[in-house]
C-alpha cells in the first residue's frame, strides 16, 4: 500500500523518522468497540484484508507487531488511550496459530455467529494495524 510510511519506507527508517520532533502530528487512531469488532461482517471483511495481503500465517503477527508499535500517534479504545506495545503477550502467542488460520478462513466462509468476546482484543490488535497500514480499508471493515 502507498500510504503506508512503515511498508513503503522500512521499518528502520520509519524509526528514525518517529525520533524527530518535527514529525507531523498523526491523528489518534479510534480501535472501534468490542461489540462492532466482533460482528458477523467485521469479521468476514477483516479476515478478507489479511487474506488478500496474502503474508504467511506465521508473518501477520509481525505485521501487527510492526504497525502498532512504530505508529507514533496514539490508539483509543472506549475513550481511553491503549498502549499496544506487547503484541505477543496480547495475542497469546501459543494458542495464535490454530486460530489465526480459523480467522482466515472467515473471509471464503464468512462466520455463523459473532466472535467470542475473549479475543476481542485480538480483533482489535488485528484492526489497529490494519487503521496504520490502510485507514480506509480499516473504516470498511466496521461499516
Ligand atoms: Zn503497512
Amino acid at each position: 500500500m502507498t500510504n503506508c510510511l512503515i511498508c513503503k519506507h522500512g521499518l528502520a527508517d520509519y524509526v528514525d523518522l518517529a525520533n524527530d520532533n518535527e514529525l507531523p502530528k498523526v491523528s489518534p487512531i479510534r480501535i472501534p468497540p468490542k461489540d462492532i469488532l466482533r460482528r458477523q461482517s467485521s469479521l468476514n471483511r477483516l479476515a478478507m484484508a489479511y487474506r488478500a495481503k496474502e503474508i504467511p500465517r506465521r508473518k501477520i503477527l509481525d505485521f501487527v507487531s510492526e504497525h502498532v508499535t512504530v505508529f507514533h500517534g496514539t490508539f483509543l479504545f472506549n475513550g481511553h488511550v491503549v498502549i499496544l506495545d506487547d503484541v505477543d503477550d496480547l495475542f497469546d502467542l501459543d494458542a495464535s496459530e490454530r486460530w489465526l488460520s480459523d480467522f482466515l478462513r472467515f473471509a471464503v466462509h464468512p462466520p455463523r455467529q459473532q466472535a467470542q468476546d475473549r479475543v476481542a482484543v485480538r480483533l482489535a490488535l488485528l484492526w489497529a494495524a490494519l487503521a496504520v497500514h490502510n485507514p480506509t480499508q480499516a473504516e470498511l471493515v466496521i461499516r
